[in-house]
């Protein structure tokens, strides 16, 4: 190891981050499984299941698994650090959208236990007689309904990205709101001491992470704000150079990802998510390189120097950080270079030695990002950089079209422990994809490759 870990933690070192990596998805699925099972557990406690009727039993263990899963829905995308750290945005991300189907499945089938073991039949559903629980429980599986219906549709229909943020986000809150009034106006699962300690404490847990995502988080990157120094428009990228403004730098680890506010306070709705592509030994300086696609990084292009930015982050899990590799393999499409920039720049800081090698794909020229930095990086490091053109100028000596298995095959690093390479993915969705597979038929260990999505949401 290059570098110290004794007498303290230099900027940019972390540890035990394999570790909780790998603990951190087993930690998570019993969390997952606690929450379905205290709850069958309580119902069965207070009262015998046969006393109950069995229609009973099964409505009120689908509506309280259901809405167990929609709290553990509603944390993970609220920024815990615990969470984004640990599993990663990806795999956040895959298990909120899992979580809420399971939930609606749920939900689905506490109606029908309910009509099951209701005298009124359908009735129990008219509006117009109803009480105030029933329009609540109707509220919130309409709300939630359209969120899953909204989610799933986004790709097709594309709509503008904040203007669906905004609407998910409301529709989520509605479906808390109205969920907790219909439990508590219901009293049929809080009636008893363990049922209602289990409630209140599921409704704890919700209003603790929603002050912490929307009051907290953003009270600390404004103590934490930055100032732009330097904007410079490139070909295929903007360069974005921020400095710590007040306070000596947020630490983080290279690879990570934070989002960035441009508006006059934190508190502003509109964020984006940005790979920190500096080296993490210097947090007091972030640099990004961002590639014009809509309205806001267009608009990041025109940032003046001086102007006060406000970031929420670090987060996400893909650095080389707390791994044990002899060599590190990343392979970057386009502007996926950011992070790969990140954890080059990191190594050469640290004078880390380990075999590196870079692959980075793109369509043109202008889309090798890297090569700003790569004889400085080429100096400081052991680094083999191998780059891939669809469309090459005329005096390319580079690999031209896609990223093949020979091409891959040829750039590993053949080292005494084959085993402890890692490979670092990070690109539009099919090249990871694509990628993956090729490592895969290498027999390359699935726990070695690590890949980020920017196009996840
Ligand atoms: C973890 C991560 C790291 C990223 N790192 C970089 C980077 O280093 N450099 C870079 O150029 N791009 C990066 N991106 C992509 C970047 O966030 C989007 O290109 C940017 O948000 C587009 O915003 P826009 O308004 O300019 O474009 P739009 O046209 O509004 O959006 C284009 C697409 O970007 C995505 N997007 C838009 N807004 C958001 C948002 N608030 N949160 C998440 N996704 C959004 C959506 O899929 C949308 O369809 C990253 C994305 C993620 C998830």
């Amino acid at each position: 190891m290059a570098f110290s870990i004794r007498g303290g933690r230099r900027p940019g070192t972390w540890r035990g981050g394999a570790t909780r990596r790998r603990l951190a998805p087993t930690l998570w699925l019993l969390v997952i499984a606690a929450a379905l099972a205290v709850p069958w557990w309580i119902l069965l406690t207070v009262q015998r299941a046969e006393e109950q009727g069995s229609w009973r039993v099964l409505s009120l263990a689908t509506a309280l698994a259901a809405t167990s899963l929609l709290a553990a829905a509603f944390v993970l995308p609220s920024r815990l650090r615990a969470l984004t750290s640990h599993l990663g945005v990806e795999r956040l991300l895959r298990q909120h959208r899992a979580l809420a189907l399971v939930a609606v499945a749920l939900v689905a089938a506490h109606v029908v236990f309910v009509l099951a073991h209701s005298d009124e039949g359908l009735g129990v559903f008219d509006l117009r007689t109803a009480p105030p629980r029933v329009w609540a429980a109707s509220v919130a599986t309409i709300a939630l309904l359209a969120m899953v219906g909204l989610a799933i549709s986004r790709r097709s229909r594309s709509p503008r990205y904040e203007g669906w943020r905004l609407v998910h986000v409301l529709l989520a809150n509605t479906v808390v709101l109205a969920t907790t009034l219909h439990v508590v106006w219901l009293q049929d699962l809080t009636r008893h001491d363990l049922g209602r300690i289990w409630f209140e404490g599921l409704g704890t847990l919700m209003l603790a992470v929603i002050v912490y995502r929307w009051v907290w988080r953003p009270m600390r990157a404004r103590r934490n704000a930055y100032v732009v120094d330097q904007v410079v428009d490139g070909p295929g990228a903007t360069s974005v150079v921020l400095h710590a403004s007040g306070h000596t730098g947020v630490p983080f680890r290279p690879g990570q990802f934070a989002w960035l506010k441009i508006g006059a306070s934190p508190f502003v709705f509109e964020e984006h998510p940005f790979t920190i592509a500096s080296a993490a030994t210097e947090p007091w300086r972030k640099e990004f390189a961002i590639k014009p696609l809509g309205d806001f990084t267009e608009i990041l292009a025109g940032l003046r120097p001086g102007r006060r930015v406000y970031l929420d982050g670090p987060h996400g899990s893909f650095t080389l950080d707390g791994l044990r590799s002899s060599a590190f393999v990343f392979i970057a499409g386009g502007v996926g270079v950011t992070p790969m920039l990140s954890m080059l720049r990191t190594l050469a800081d640290r004078g880390d030695r380990r075999r590196a090698v870079l692959i980075v794909a793109g369509r043109t020229a202008d889309d090798l990002l890297h090569r700003a930095d790569h004889e400085h990086l080429d100096a400081r490091l052991d680094l083999h950089v191998v780059e891939i053109l669809e469309e090459p100028p005329q005096d390319w000596r580079g690999e031209v079209g896609w990223l093949t298995e020979a091409v891959l095959h040829a750039a590993i690093p053949q080292q005494r422990v084959p085993g402890r390479v890692d490979f670092f993915i990070c690109g539009p969705a099919p090249m990871v994809a694509a990628t993956v597979r090729i490592l895969d038929d290498l027999g390359v260990a699935s726990r070695r490759v690590h890949t980020e999505l920017f196009d996840v949401v």
